[in-house]
């Protein structure tokens, strides 16, 4: 950086997420004066850090646009439980990113091309999570006991032939494994699924809540300044940032980095860039005090979700709807997510009582290619985008803080961040 000691470069963080709250981190270790901007309490269930199916997943690396998924598009619109739905009212709207988001996964090459950047970003993510969460005071809140996929049988799995061979190509291992290796692993699962495959790398997080907090606790604790407002937009004079606008003033400021997740947009705006940024909405079910659940976190291949023991109760997260920032939840949604729960796991009660299962809903923050947005805005170099992790922002949230501080100090960074330039969007 090139600050002095005397007056170290003063970084405005807006949001406080877990890509926020890992970026304050990453710079006041670069030795830059913090202040992160949040309305709401860090890690609070505004976030959709907060939600999340826990996964550290560095195999997560296949978009969510695939070959052929153009045929589906009807049926998204028609069912508006399907696990992807797009509600009709929002697809005028949201139509010249849903042509980019197909177009991205339209052939093998350019899904293959996706798992590489997204490889880069999310390799070795849980050892960074374990890091932090120790840096924090909480090593409880990461584990690494691999993440396991789950089918009725081997055929299932050979049907997601091409995700798996990509995975392969980019170094991901796993192990498979038969009906009776599965059971002794997870006796508590329903027999219908047969066939397993488990990834040794993966983690996971107890409590995505709690530890965005306590990633936000320690920033405060190593200097930190936090302001409980909403960032509005930003002074910029003759190209150099002055000020962070928000809603109570101005604060002044030497840089920014806009992670306010998916509300980025008109943030991204007032820094001059229109980028195609939407939110692919998604759901909990969370039965607190289970008796019974995964050993270790597991995706059955009929649902799509991942179910997670968490310290809050054994979570169902899943469903992707397409319906904008201001359309009101679903709550079917999250029942479809609690009876998937209750199919896989049969020695839950069926009688749970309606305060023991909580739901939630939350905004992932999607760019159409399935990569997130990381580098400077147009209208400041002193500004940096990032957001837009759709699926991988809990994973992706340390790497980014990382690429953050290396493109804000202008040092090479770790990894090429050219997959991630907002500029691709220009
Ligand atoms: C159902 C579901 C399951 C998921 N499962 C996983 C998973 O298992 N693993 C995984 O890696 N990812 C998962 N994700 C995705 C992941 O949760 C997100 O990609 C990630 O949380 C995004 O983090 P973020 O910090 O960018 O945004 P957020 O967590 O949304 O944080 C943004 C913050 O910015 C604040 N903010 C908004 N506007 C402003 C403003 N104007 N000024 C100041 N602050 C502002 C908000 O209050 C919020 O606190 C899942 C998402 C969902 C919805």
């Amino acid at each position: 950086m090139n600050g002095t000691a005397a007056q170290p470069i003063h970084t405005a963080v807006i949001g406080a997420g877990i890509v926020g709250a890992c970026t304050a981190l990453a710079l006041l270790r670069e030795g830059h004066r913090v202040t992160l901007i949040e309305p709401g309490p860090p890690g609070g269930e505004q976030a959709a850090s907060y939600g999340n199916g826990c996964w550290l997943s560095p195999m997560s690396v296949i978009p969510p646009a695939t070959p052929g998924l153009w045929r589906k598009v009807p049926g998204f619109v028609a069912d508006p439980l399907g696990p992807l739905a797009i509600r009709w009212t929002y697809l005028p709207r949201v139509l010249p990113w849903l042509a980019r988001y197909l177009a991205a996964g339209w052939t093998e090459a350019r899904v293959a091309r996706t798992a590489v950047a997204l490889r880069a970003m999310l390799r070795d993510a849980p050892a960074l999570h374990a890091a932090l969460a120790a840096e924090a005071g909480v090593p409880g809140l990461i584990e690494r006991r691999g993440l396991m996929y789950v089918y009725p049988s081997r055929a299932e799995f050979e049907a997601e032939a091409m995700a798996w061979r990509i995975r392969r190509q980019v170094g991901i291992e796993w192990l498979e494994l038969p009906a009776e290796e599965m059971r002794q692993r997870e006796p508590a699962l329903d027999r219908r699924y047969g066939f397993g495959v488990l990834v040794e790398e993966g983690g996971h997080c107890r409590d995505p809540g709690a530890y965005v907090a306590a990633l936000v606790a320690q920033a405060e604790a190593e200097g930190a300044a936090r302001l409980a407002r909403r960032a509005t937009g930003f002074r910029i004079e003759g190209g150099r940032l002055r000020a962070v606008l928000t809603e109570a003033g101005e604060v002044a400021a030497d840089r920014a980095v806009i992670a306010a997740g998916a509300q980025s947009r008109a943030l991204a705006a007032a820094a001059g860039d229109r980028l195609p940024l939407e939110t692919e909405r998604g759901y909990h079910a969370m039965i607190e005090g289970a008796e019974t659940g995964p050993r270790t976190p597991l995706m059955p291949s009929d649902g799509k979700m991942s179910i997670t023991m968490t310290d809050r109760g054994l979570r169902c997260a899943g469903q992707v709807e397409i319906a904008g920032l201001a359309a009101a939840p679903n709550w079917r949604r999250a029942e479809i997510l609690r009876d998937h729960l209750l199919r896989s796991f049969p020695g839950l009660p069926r009688d749970l009582p309606a305060e023991r299962v909580r739901v939630w809903m939350g905004h992932r923050p999607s760019m159409p290619d399935g990569l997130p947005c990381i580098g400077p805005a147009r209208g400041s170099a002193d500004i940096l985008h990032a957001f837009g992790h759709g699926h991988v922002g809990l994973v992706a949230g340390p790497r980014t803080a990382r690429l953050v501080a290396a493109l804000l100090a202008g040092r090479a960074p770790e990894i090429d961040p050219r997959p991630y330039d907002p500029g691709r969007f220009r």
